[in-house]
Formats: structure tokens, C-alpha cells, sequence
């Protein structure tokens, strides 16, 4: 197996985005970057140097469903007729992007921002952006819809599913255990913190992912494993996976005391807590900074140190137990 990195460009804050390409007796491409002229020039230049074409593509593997790793799969799948892979709690959005992205983005992340209480114009400033999201990305079938240790064969090299949810519900990363390497998607970052993104709204209860407990135990499972190097979806390759992730979970340990210190002894919705945490915000980055500031909420509440109670469709928390 021999592994290439080809970087392609994104219209979104996080920039490029890795696609990694796998060549063995067939050909595979981890990730495809947004749908974007400039992307699929770049993609096809890649190819075109190391002597392929969109045609020699025999299968494609989508890490998460967020636009700038699924977003030309269609694309791609309609110029080669590759197979198309991803975990099965990622489909909803891969195939139903229509209706799947009106309703997490302009109804559960609208919903949930206003239960954070956020102002209605703060909920307006971040449409923009959901907008350029919408328009990166295009439905795609999956061929093979895969779960935690499923095997994927590109000629003789297998990649094996590790199920890692908490960036998104359907993320996951591929090991190759005889070359103790690991394809990270998003999962683990060398430059910055993956954002765990709350989907749902505050309210629906059972319905609401706690996206950062979620991906906290993820993050766990892959520092558990003897790995020599992490090819991640943005940045350069990460050498010491164990370091960093020691690093990223003493983040989080210093933020939860951020959050209580910033929540003092009275009550605070989690948008005053995002605006004192991150005073330089700007308006379309608020529903980042409150995926932040729910998630460490989520973990103190868990330990037992906050408590919220919802009234006129408004969460705040305070210190102390019994929420409700
Ligand atoms: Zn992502
Ligand atoms: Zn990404």
C-alpha cells in the first residue's frame, strides 16, 4: 500500500482538508473535499500527477458526513463509478442531505440557539454560513453502509472501522494495524481541538447527542491505541497521538473550570457563558462557541457540579445538583 495526502481547497474557516489516496492493486480515496470547481481542478491535478484519473477511483470512503469531506462524492462516484463507504449513523445526512440539513441546520441548531438564549438577530447573523455549507455539498448513496470493526478491502490492504462519534454522530477513523497507522478524519487534529457539534436542540430530551462525552470516550479508545503515525483530515501528520490527546483532555479540564468560574454563584444561559468565555466572537461563530459551552456543561453536569432547569424554552445552569 502506499498512502498520498492530497490537500484541496475549502471555503470554510477550518481551510484545506486532506484527502488521502490509497493505491494498491485498486485505487481509494479517504475523503473528497467540498463540492467546488477549484476542489475537483485540484483533486484531478492530484490524480493526474501521480498518473490516475477521477476513472481509476474504485472506492471512495466518507470519514463524517460534513461538507468538506463528503462534498464531491457524488461527483466522483458518477465519473468512476466507485463504491461508495460510510458509517451507517452517517447516511441520514449523506442521503437525505435535503431534508436531513434543513432539519439540523435551520431547525435543531435555530431551536437550540434559542434555548441557549441567543437573540434572534445573533440566530440570523449565522445563516451565511449555512448557506455556503448547503451549497458545498451534494447527496450521495452509500454502497456500503459500515459499522464499528467492519473491514474495507482496497486490493490487498484492509482498513479496519473504528467507530469514533462525538465530532459528528457518524464519525469514524480507518486502522491499518500492520503499518500502525491511522486515518484520524476529524477525529484528532494537530492544530486544533475538534469542535464536538451538538445537533439537536436543548429541549428534545433523549433525542439530544452529549456530543462531547461522546467524543471524549472516543478520543480515549484512540489514545489506547499503539499507533506510529495519524494522518488527519486537516493539518500535517501527528507523530505522538498519546501527547496530544493527553494535551487536548487537559484542555478540556481547564475549560469546565473556565465555565465555572464564568457561572459564579447566580444563573447564566449558555449564551452569556459563550459571550464572557469568547468575548471576540464574531456574530456567525456563535453556534461553534455554544457547542463548546454546552458540551463542558454536559461533562460538569455529569460530575455534578451544574444543574439547569428550563423556563419560557430558556436552559440556565447554575452550580449545584438536581436539574430540572
Ligand atoms: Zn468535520
Ligand atoms: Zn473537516
Amino acid at each position: 500500500m502506499k498512502i498520498h495526502r492530497v490537500t484541496l481547497p475549502t471555503p470554510f474557516a477550518i481551510g484545506p482538508v486532506n484527502t488521502y489516496l490509497i493505491e494498491d492493486e485498486e485505487l481509494a480515496l479517504i475523503d473528497t473535499g467540498p463540492k467546488m470547481v477549484k476542489t475537483s481542478d485540484a483533486l484531478q491535478n492530484g490524480l493526474r500527477d501521480l498518473g490516475y484519473t477521477f476513472a481509476d477511483l474504485k472506492h471512495i470512503i466518507i470519514t463524517h458526513a460534513h461538507e468538506d469531506h463528503f462534498g464531491q462524492a457524488r461527483f466522483l462516484k458518477e465519473q468512476s463509478g466507485a463504491r461508495v463507504y460510510a458509517h451507517k449513523a452517517s447516511l441520514p445526512m449523506l442521503e437525505g442531505l435535503e431534508s436531513e440539513f434543513d432539519l439540523r441546520y435551520n431547525v435543531y441548531r435555530r431551536r437550540l440557539m434559542r434555548n441557549a438564549g441567543a437573540p434572534e438577530e445573533v440566530i440570523l447573523a449565522v445563516q451565511p454560513i449555512v448557506d455556503s455549507f448547503k451549497e458545498s455539498a451534494e447527496a450521495v448513496a452509500v454502497d456500503e453502509a459500515l459499522e464499528d470493526g467492519d473491514v474495507i478491502h482496497v486490493g490487498r490492504t484492509q482498513l479496519q472501522v473504528i467507530y469514533t462519534p462525538g465530532h459528528a454522530a457518524g464519525a469514524m477513523c480507518l486502522h491499518h494495524p500492520g503499518d500502525k497507522i491511522l486515518f484520524s478524519g476529524d477525529h484528532l487534529l494537530p492544530d486544533v481541538s475538534s469542535n464536538a457539534v451538538i445537533d439537536a436542540p436543548l429541549d428534545c430530551g433523549d433525542c439530544r447527542r452529549r456530543s462531547l462525552v461522546e467524543y471524549i470516550s472516543s478520543l480515549r479508545l484512540i489514545q489506547a491505541m499503539g499507533l506510529d503515525l495519524v494522518y488527519p483530515a486537516h493539518g500535517d501528520e501527528i507523530r505522538d497521538h498519546r501527547t496530544l490527546i493527553e494535551q487536548r483532555l487537559a484542555f478540556y479540564e481547564t475549560r469546565k473550570s473556565a465555565i465555572l468560574g464564568a457561572l459564579g454563584d447566580g444563573e447564566k444561559t449558555p449564551y452569556q457563558l459563550s459571550r464572557k468565555l469568547f468575548p471576540a466572537i464574531r456574530e456567525f461563530e456563535i453556534f461553534l462557541a455554544l457547542s463548546e459551552v454546552i458540551g463542558h456543561l454536559d461533562l460538569l453536569e455529569n460530575e455534578g457540579k451544574v444543574a439547569w432547569r428550563m423556563s419560557d424554552g430558556v436552559v440556565r445552569y447554575r452550580r449545584g445538583t438536581a436539574s430540572g
